[in-house]
């Protein structure tokens, strides 16, 4: 089996597909395995590191494609991407499906079988597989580290000779993966910390962390957790009530972690202008939402942007921000999946595809659209 690793075709891109290390273990299975000339150089990985692991270096992305059964990537690769790749071939990433379905039959075009890794369920056997996590709990860290970098004052209370400090208040909106990582590196730096979700599930977690636990609690949101574990949209009725609640309580933080999410739709608007402003200057927001429309009204991708004087921070890539240990974790998660599509006897690929992380996962199958996420209404 031949694996590929390119250069991602985002630019702004620092993660890299496969880390040396595991590189090593999978030449070690038998695999051979060819990486593109400077992939994961910003994630801290040289060629030279590669060629140590046993991969071969390819001199452009054409010959890193050419003859590969798998392409392993971080994200959707661009039009074109797929040049150059054998019919059949597996494209494995994390593919952003939600309404692309055009731009991923023209991907796969030359007949790849296309498969999102962010679809991947969340059962037990799959969460070595599991990138939104991975990632996710990167984010969350990495989140208060940069709302910490951008805070002109401190986040633990420091009594000292010459007065007392306060510690920081610090507000996670959404506590899942990412908002429990937060909430947790908030409490580590000696922040005050408090959080809400939507899930009721959530509140045992949020408290188990040390952090006060503000929602708006009826029967709406009793209800509100799907059966992947995930949150449901909630009613606009609902929505006024959490604005209200919010409204009261964001006025007396210094930092704020948005990170709310329902997959396939936009990111739930938490935060409008009058409450950002509500904050005294000086207050840090960081939305984890941004590239998915944001949960902070303002808040612009990749960039810090001053509402009287609170900053509110978007980066779109936060697990970017992390890129040796994030593509370590990534890279984990892509070949534990890949081994469940080799045969143990022969090491070659041998797809099952009627098993359920096949079936999940699986967008375009020798270059059909095969997922209902993608395919046309009427196909
Ligand atoms: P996510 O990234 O989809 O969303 C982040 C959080 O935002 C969620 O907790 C969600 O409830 C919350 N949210 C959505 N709308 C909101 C709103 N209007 N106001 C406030 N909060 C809102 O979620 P996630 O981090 O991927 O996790 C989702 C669930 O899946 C969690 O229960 C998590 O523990 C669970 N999970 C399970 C496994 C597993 O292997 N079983 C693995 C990972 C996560």
């Amino acid at each position: 089996m031949r694996i590929a690793v390119a250069k991602e075709t985002d630019p702004a891109e620092t993660r890299v597909a496969l880390t040396p290390d595991v590189v090593k273990r999978l030449v070690g299975t038998g695999a051979q395995v060819t990486v593109e000339s400077g992939a994961g150089l910003a994630a801290g990985a040289t060629d030279e590191a590669y060629r140590e692991a046993g991969a071969t270096i390819a001199g452009s992305r054409g010959e890193a494609l050419s003859g590969a059964d798998v392409l392993l990537t971080v994200r959707r690769p661009a039009a074109g991407g797929l040049e150059g790749l054998k019919p059949g071939a597996l494209v494995i990433g994390v593919m952003d499906p939600y309404g692309k379905g055009a731009e991923i039959a023209e991907l796969a075009r030359n007949g790849a079988s296309i498969f999102a890794m962010e679809l991947m369920p969340r059962i037990t056997r799959a969460q070595v597989m599991d990138v939104l996590s991975s990632q996710a709990n990167l984010a969350g860290y990495r989140a208060v580290i940069d709302a910490a970098a951008e805070f002109g004052r401190a986040f633990p209370q420091m009594m000292t000779a010459a007065g007392t400090v306060p510690p920081a208040r610090a507000f996670v909106m959404g506590a899942g993966v990412a908002g429990l990582q937060a909430i947790a590196t908030a409490r580590r730096l000696g922040a005050v910390v408090s959080a809400t979700d939507v899930r009721p599930a959530a509140k045992e977690q949020v408290a188990s962390l040390g952090a006060k636990f503000v929602a708006v609690e009826d029967d709406e949101f009793k209800q509100a957790e799907t059966s992947a574990g995930y949150a449901k949209e909630m009613s606009d009725a609902y929505k006024a009530k959490q604005a209200e609640l919010v409204a009261s309580h964001i006025a007396k933080q210094d930092i704020v972690i948005t990170t709310a999410l329902i997959p396939g739709r936009p990111a739930p608007r938490l935060i409008t202008t009058a409450m950002v402003k509500s904050m005294k200057p000086g207050s840090v927001i960081v939305d984890l939402a941004v590239e998915r429309g944001g949960n902070v009204e303002g808040s612009k991708a990749d960039q810090v942007v001053e509402v009287d004087g609170v900053k509110i921070v978007g980066y779109a890539n936060v697990a970017g921000r992390l890129a040796a240990s994030s593509s370590a974790l990534y890279a984990k998660n892509l070949t534990a999946f890949l081994e469940t599509l080799v045969s143990k006897e022969t090491k070659e690929l041998a797809i099952n595809w009627d098993d359920e992380l096949v079936k999940a996962t699986a967008l375009t199958r020798d270059g059909a659209l095969i997922h209902p996420i993608v395919k046309p209404a009427d196909a």
